[in-house]
């Protein structure tokens, strides 16, 4: 099956001033949905996939990965 990538509104993002651009949130995402973009900050590129598992925020060695408000309610 192949992915849809989606660049709209995104609910993990870095804090820019934290991030070191290390990729460990891209590499221990458990969906895959991570990449480091050209600016070396890591987006979400198949959003979509996206567990809510808190892994890459959990991982960030610099806690620069936030989980902000979801757009819809989880059950
Ligand atoms: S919350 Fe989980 S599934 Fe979503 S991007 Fe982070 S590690 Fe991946
Ligand atoms: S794990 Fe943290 S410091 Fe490393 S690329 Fe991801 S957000 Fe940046």
């Amino acid at each position: 099956m192949t992915k849809t990538e989606v660049r709209e509104y995104q609910w993990i993002k870095p804090d820019k001033e934290k991030c070191i651009s290390c990729g460990q949130c891209v590499n221990f995402c458990p969906r895959d949905v991570l990449r480091l973009g050209e600016d070396g900050f890591p987006y979400m590129k198949y959003r979509d996939d996206c567990w809510y598992c808190d892994v890459c925020t959990y991982i960030c060695p610099k806690d620069a990965l936030h989980l902000e408000e979801i757009p819809y309610l989880i059950k």
